[in-house]
């Protein structure tokens, strides 16, 4: 919808084709809450400055260098006017939230979350006479030399050729493609959700890899979290995640603790956890608590099991009883040992509350799960987008191979956000990036696709 705004303020026609029926319009961006932008100092919706340099190396820091560094800084540069676009074109925000995530200072929250921004997006595109047809599949393009020319759409029970003189991919990842994710995760892609659009399956990626466009970040490489086992397969948003981990023990199907659940604060930790619980059997694992830390965390949408005993518990989760009694004790029993007799429990902080002689070590916040009642979350997989994209270059030009693997880029194909996402996130995230990518290379997209058409 940048794109499609920025264009047609340059006075070009556009035509928009949403996959998706009118409500479920805009894909993953109806659950966004907040993008992370560049700004000189403190406004009613951020507490302070985040500089250019900060989140460049906030960038580098989370992707291990793994990213276009150009054209990292050049989308962290253009970002800096996010905001004022978004608010220019009806987005409302709201005054700095604290809370889980932590992000007061570097991301500003949209008031309304992602619905009212793209409620207010279609309305500025009605104003401006954008035509937006929905249920409008794209599902080929003829492209002869890295030239577009039409796409073939699917439409009200018929196919379509819709002729345009540009045309601009927004079509998001394809994590909505079990069988694509297979390429990535075999098997185990099987047992993921999906936090976010079921449309989402990366047919316009497809088509443009088979013509010859270069990618940028591996199959595997996705942005995914701990969330219900109960959710939705598809769009259950962001109401579905579970924050228990770093005060509970881990389980897998076979009761067996797998991974160190306080290694770090929950921010920092929160977007590991998707991947853990992709390499356990049927991709699930239950968070087990008792009574003195369920309050620690955000309540989560599904109750959790709950009972008296951690038999009980057991037969509720369908754990094996026995084993999971031995995981539980064997773990009360490495709590409060050796060097870690005097620290205290302290939550939100790392409290260097350590288990001791156990195997995986639980090395903050490990207390013995001794009071009743005791309660379960069943986690597993939520992938939220996927990283392998096509190259762009800082028009958002989709690049093609040429000659000797030389990047040729494509006179009137463009590209934004999830689709184009892995030349920023090679690997690794920091919440607010992906908005961030979509407004950024969204409007660079219009502005260059407006120039060709004008041309
Ligand atoms: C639960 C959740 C919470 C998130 N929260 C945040 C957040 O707070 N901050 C943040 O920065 N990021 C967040 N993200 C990530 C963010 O949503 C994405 O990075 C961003 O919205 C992607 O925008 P996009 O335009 O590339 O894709 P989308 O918004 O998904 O739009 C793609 C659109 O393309 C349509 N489409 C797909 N294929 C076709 C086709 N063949 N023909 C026609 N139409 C098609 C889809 O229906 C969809 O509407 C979140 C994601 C999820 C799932």
């Amino acid at each position: 919808m940048a794109a499609a705004i920025t264009a047609r303020e340059r006075g070009v026609k556009v035509l928009v084709l949403e996959a998706a029926p009118k409500d479920f319009r805009g894909g993953n961006t109806r659950h966004v809450r907040n993008i992370r932008y560049a700004h000189p100092a403190a406004t009613d919706f951020v507490t302070g400055a985040y500089p250019v340099d900060e989140y460049y190396d906030d960038l580098l820091r989370v992707t291990q260098g793994n990213t276009d560094k150009e054209l990292s800084r050049f989308l962290i540069e253009k970002s800096e006017d996010s905001a004022d676009w978004m608010q220019a074109h009806g987005v409302k925000f709201q005054p700095p939230l604290s809370g889980t995530i932590g992000l007061d200072r570097t991301n500003a929250f949209f008031k309304g979350g992602g619905k009212q921004l793209l409620n207010a997006y279609y309305t500025v595109a009605d104003d401006l006479g954008i035509d937006c047809r929905y249920e409008a599949e794209v599902v080929d393009m003829k492209i002869e030399d890295g030239v577009f020319t039409a796409a073939r759409v699917k439409y009200q029970g018929a196919e379509h050729i819709v002729e345009a003189r540009a045309i601009v991919i927004a079509a998001g990842g394809f994590q909505a493609d079990t069988e694509w994710l297979k390429e990535g995760w075999g098997e185990a892609a099987e047992g993921f959700l999906i936090r976010g659009t079921g449309y989402n399956k990366g047919r316009m990626l497809r088509v443009l890899m088979d013509h010859g466009a270069q990618t940028a970040a591996d199959a595997d490489q996705c942005h995914a979290i701990a969330i219900d086992a109960r959710s939705p397969k598809c769009d259950g948003g962001i109401a579905t995640r579970v924050d228990c981990v770093i005060y509970s023990i881990m389980v897998n199907r076979q009761a067996q603790r797998f991974y160190d659940e306080g290694e770090d604060i929950w921010p920092k930790r929160y977007a590991i956890w998707g991947r853990l619980l992709a390499k356990q059997e049927d991709q699930i694992a239950y968070g087990i608590v008792d009574a003195k830390v369920n309050d620690l965390f955000m309540p989560s949408m599904y109750p959790p099991l709950k009972s008296d005993t951690i038999r009980g518990l057991a037969e509720q989760l369908e754990l094996d009883p026995e084993a999971l009694e031995k995981t539980v004790a064997d773990y009360n029993a490495a709590c409060r040992q050796g060097d870690n007799k005097d620290k205290e429990f302290t939550p939100g902080v790392l409290d260097g509350l350590s288990t001791e002689g156990l195997e995986p070590a639980k090395t903050n916040w490990a207390q013995p799960i001794d009071t009743p009642p005791y309660y379960g979350y069943p986690l597993k997989t939520g992938i939220t987008f996927t990283y392998l994209g096509v190259k762009v270059d800082k028009e958002a030009r989709v690049q093609f191979e040429g000659q000797g693997g030389r990047s040729v880029p494509a006179a009137n194909i463009f590209a934004a956000g999830e689709v184009m996402s892995g030349n920023i996130l090679g690997q690794g995230y920091a919440g607010g990036v992906g908005m961030a990518i979509g407004n950024v290379f969204g409007r660079v997209a219009g502005e260059g696709a407006a120039r060709h058409v004008s041309n």
